[in-house]
């Protein structure tokens, strides 16, 4: 699948579950898998700075 930042191949494992985050590979920009109608699409993730609120 393709990155939504810069465009670059992002390869997801076949087994990966909904809600996995997977990393661009070319920026680093980091994506949550959310499933689409037929296959998996990224989401952007929320993880800068960290804060979780927990
Ligand atoms: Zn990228």
């Amino acid at each position: 699948m393709k990155c939504l930042e810069c465009d670059g191949n992002i390869a997801a494992p076949k087994d990966s579950m909904e809600g996995e985050i997977v990393t661009c590979p070319d920026c680093g920009a980091s994506f949550e898998l959310v499933k689409g109608s037929k296959d998996f699409e990224l989401k952007p993730a929320q993880t800068v700075g960290e804060d979780w609120g927990q």
